[in-house]
C-alpha cells in the first residue's frame, strides 16, 4: 500500500515516563499535524524535545494514541510505523557499516542514485575523501565523521528512504550557517510534501515553519505564528 499518503498525524493524551516509577517527561499531551505542513517544536534544554521525538518512533515507554493518516500506531509493526519516518538525530550513532549501507540499508539504489543525493546534502566531497568511497567501512559509530556530517548522512538517507515524516533534532546545533543553508534547500527540495518535524531552542531557524508546538513542564501549546510565542 501507500500508507502513509498524506502524513497527517494525530497525537491524544500521550504521557512519556524513562522509568516505571519515574516522573512523567511530557504529561498527557494532544496536538495534530497536517499532512505535508512544517511543525517547529520549541522548548528549553531538558523540556523533553527529543523525548517526544522518540516517543513518535516508539522508542519510548508512552500511554496515549498516535495515528498517522488514521492508522493507529497499535495497530501495524513496529517496522512498517518506524518506516514512516526519516530522522536525524541530535546525536548520531551510526552502525558500522560502509557509506552504502548507511545510505542504504535495503539495497535498493544505484550508485548514481546515492551520489546524486550525498551531492544534493553536501556529502559528495566528504565521503570522496575516503579511501574505497561508498564502500568505506565506517566504524565505531561513525566517529571519522563529526556530528554534522553525521546529520546529513541521516538527511541523505531520509531522502533515499522516501520517508513520508521527518523529524530534525536541533540540527542548527551542529551545523555551521552554509551546511543549514543546504539544509533549507533540501527541505524545499526534496522534503517539500512530507511532514517536517524540526526541533530547535531558537526560534531563528524555524521561520518557515506554519506553525509552532512549545513544551513547557511536561505539557505542551500548539501556536499558529511566531508573534504569538
Ligand atoms: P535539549 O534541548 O538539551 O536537547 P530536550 O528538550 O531534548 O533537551 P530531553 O532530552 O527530551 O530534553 O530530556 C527531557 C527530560 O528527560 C530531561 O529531564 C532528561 O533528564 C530526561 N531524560 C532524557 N533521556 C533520558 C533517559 N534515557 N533516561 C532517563 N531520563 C531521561
Ligand atoms: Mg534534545
Amino acid at each position: 500500500g501507500c500508507w502513509p499518503n498524506r502524513g497527517r498525524m494525530e497525537v491524544q493524551g500521550l504521557t512519556v515516563k524513562y522509568t516505571e516509577a519515574g516522573r512523567s517527561v511530557l504529561s498527557d499531551i494532544s496536538f495534530s499535524v497536517e499532512g505535508g505542513q512544517s511543525i517547529g517544536l520549541l522548548g528549553r534544554t531538558g523540556s523533553g524535545k527529543s523525548t517526544l521525538l522518540s516517543a513518535l518512533l516508539r522508542l519510548a515507554s508512552t500511554e496515549g494514541e498516535i495515528s498517522i493518516d488514521g492508522v493507529s500506531w497499535s495497530s501495524v509493526s513496529l517496522h512498517t510505523w518506524r518506516k514512516a519516518f526519516g530522522v536525524v538525530p541530535q546525536r548520531v550513532f551510526i552502525l558500522t557499516g560502509t557509506f552504502r549501507m548507511n545510505l542504504d540499508p535495503h539495497g535498493g539504489h544505484s550508485d548514481e542514485e546515492l551520489w546524486r543525493v550525498a551531492e544534493e546534502v553536501g556529502l559528495k566531497s566528504v565521503i570522496e575523501q575516503f579511501p574505497d568511497k561508498l564502500d568505506f567501512q565506517l566504524e565505531d559509530g561513525g566517529n571519522v565523521l563529526s556530528n554534522g556530517h553525521k546529520q546529513l548522512l541521516c538527511l541523505a538517507r531520509s531522502i533515499l528512504s522516501k520517508a513520508r515524516i521527518l523529524l530534525l533534532d536541533e540540527p542548527s546545533a551542529y551545523l555551521d550557517p552554509i551546511t543549514l543553508q543546504v539544509l533549507r534547500k533540501t527541505l524545499k527540495h526534496s522534503f517539500s510534501r512530507c511532514t517536517v518535524i524540526l526541533s530547535e531552542h531558537r526560534v531563528e531557524p524555524l521561520l518557515e515553519c506554519q506553525s509552532f508546538l512549545m513544551i513547557e513542564g511536561s505539557s505542551m501549546k500548539s501556536y499558529d505564528s511566531l508573534q504569538k510565542l
